[in-house]
Formats: C-alpha cells, structure tokens, sequence
C-alpha cells in the first residue's frame, strides 16, 4: 500500500467507526496505522510492515527463531568475555615485559664482557710487564742504577696490578649479577608462557563447546526459518534489527516479555478479542506480541 499523509489517517479515523472512542492521541494514531496496514507519518515503513496475518504456528516459531537469536548473542558474547582471554592478554603484556627486559639484560651483558675484555688485557699487560722485568731482574745483568729501577718499576707495576685485577672483579661481578637477572627473567618468561599454554587450551575447550551451541541454535533455527512465512520473517527481523536484537516476544497476563511493560486493560481487551492468526505488535518495543503462551 502506498504511503498516506497523516491528515489523511485522521480522516480515514473520523470516517471509520473504531471501537475506542474518539480519542486522538498519537499513540492511537500509531495503533490506527498499523491495524490498517498504514505507515506513520514520521516513520515510513516498508511492505514488510503489512504483515498482519501469521497463523499460531508461524507466531509461536517466530518465538522460537527469537529464543535461538537471545542464545546466539548471549553465546556470542560469552565466546567474546571467557575469562581466559582476559588473563592470557594480561600474562601476554607481562611475558613482553619480562622478554623486553631480557633483552635490555643480554644486550648489557654484551657491552660488560667487553668491558671485562679489556679490563683482562689491562691485567696480562701488567702481569707481562711484571714478568719481564722479574727475570731481567732475576738475570742480575745491568747496571745497579737500572736494577734499582726495575725494582722501584715492580713496586708500582703490583700496585696498578691490583688495582685492575679489582677492577676486574667488579666487571665480573656485575656480569655474575646479569647473568643471574637474564636467568631469573627467562624463568619468567617460561613459567608465564607455561600458564599461557594452559589458559590457551582452557580456552579452546570452552570455545569448542560455546561453538557447538552455536552451531546448534544455527542449524535448529534455519530448519524453523524454513517453516515460516517468509515475509513474517523479514518483518521479525526489521523489529529486531531497530530494537536491540528484540523481534518478537510472548505475551504474559499482561505483560510484554519484550519490554517488560504491562499493557492497559483496554489494550488487553482489544487483543483479546482479535482472531488468533492477527499479528499482534507491543506498543512500547513495537516487537510482536505472542498470545496464548
Ligand atoms: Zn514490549
């Protein structure tokens, strides 16, 4: 049906003998437009809107096909949210940290074995020094003076030995300190690595399952889709694509299960005393409302 402008609504309503007074509240006006099958003012509508017949089959599948979209998304988002992957991203940033770290260390340990390098030489030299002059001391040739001089050359050639062999010790410290912090990190890194496997396989498992269920709901709710009428389905679908994932919803005492609001008892006696195969929408989700559940 083609679009009518709203005026036109108004007069069709005051031509039209409706069961509900004369009251012409925008809601009423909604209501009037959609048992006529005539999109709002504000809000075209596509054909699939026209959809007002659905037998009670078609009507309870339609819930069905919901109940299977809820289980899909609460799945969906429990895949999304396992604790697992929150932990292993924690233990991820941390394992970096330890790796990083690691690194910095080895690269450090480069440069202080080098530093260690030449702090040995230092010392050879020394000692080769030392060595020569001993045997040329030992030798006892040369003059007294010269002899004297080795000997005071020795003195300071022991003290600077000492000196550097200190040094030394101190390089090989430091690198003993490294390579203890470069074992300690790697150990991190190991035993981090070690939980990550174990979340990574407690998160596969869980995975496997949540999948399962999807697969299921998938395969249970395309053999339902099959039995419906497709326009209801399409119309199912434009509720729930504007309405938060909510297309269809049963209707309770008086109350939607959709939204959760109760409807007024001139509503209620309204759909009551509509034929079962009329499709029924709430007028606060605009979802459509199964009766006789
Ligand atoms: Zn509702």
């Amino acid at each position: 049906m083609a679009s009518v402008p709203i005026d036109s609504v108004r007069e069709l309503r005051q031509v039209t003998v409706l069961p509900r007074g004369n009251s012409t509240t925008g809601l009423d006006q909604v209501r009037f437009s959609i048992e006529f099958h005539i999109p709002s003012a504000t809000k075209k509508c596509s054909y699939k809107e026209r959809v007002v017949k659905a037998s009670v089959s078609d009507q309870r599948s339609i819930l069905d096909i919901q109940n299977f979209d809820f289980t899909t998304t609460s799945l969906s988002a429990k895949a999304a949210g396992l604790p697992e992957i929150a932990a292993i991203n924690t233990l991820t940033i941390k394992q970096n940290n330890a790796r990083d770290l690691r690194i910095a260390a080895e690269t450090e340990l480069n440069d202080v074995k080098r530093e260690l390098n030449r702090a040995e030489t230092d010392v050879e030299q020394v000692v080769s020094r030392i060595n020569r002059d001993e045997t040329r001391l030992a030798s006892g040739t040369g003059a007294a003076k010269e002899l004297e001089q080795l000997q005071h050359e020795l003195v300071s050639l022991a003290a600077r030995r000492a000196e550097l062999e200190e040094v030394e010790l101190e390089i090989m410290m430091r690198v003993d300190g490294i390579k203890a912090r470069i074992a300690e990190l790697s150990g991190e890194e190991s035993a981090l690595a070690a939980e990550i496997a174990n979340l990574e396989i407690s998160k596969e498992n869980a995975l496997t399952i949540i999948f399962a269920d999807l697969k299921a709901a998938a395969d249970d709710r395309e053999k339902t889709v099959a039995s419906v009428n497709p326009e209801l389905m399409a119309l199912y679908e434009k509720i729930r694509a504007g309405n938060n994932g909510t297309g269809a919803a049963a209707l309770i005492g008086n109350q939607c299960k959709g939204c959760h609001l109760t409807l007024n008892t001139v509503e209620l006696q309204r759909i009551a005393g509509l034929p079962e195969d009329e499709l029924v929408r709430c007028e606060e989700c605009r979802c459509i409302l199964v009766r006789g559940l």
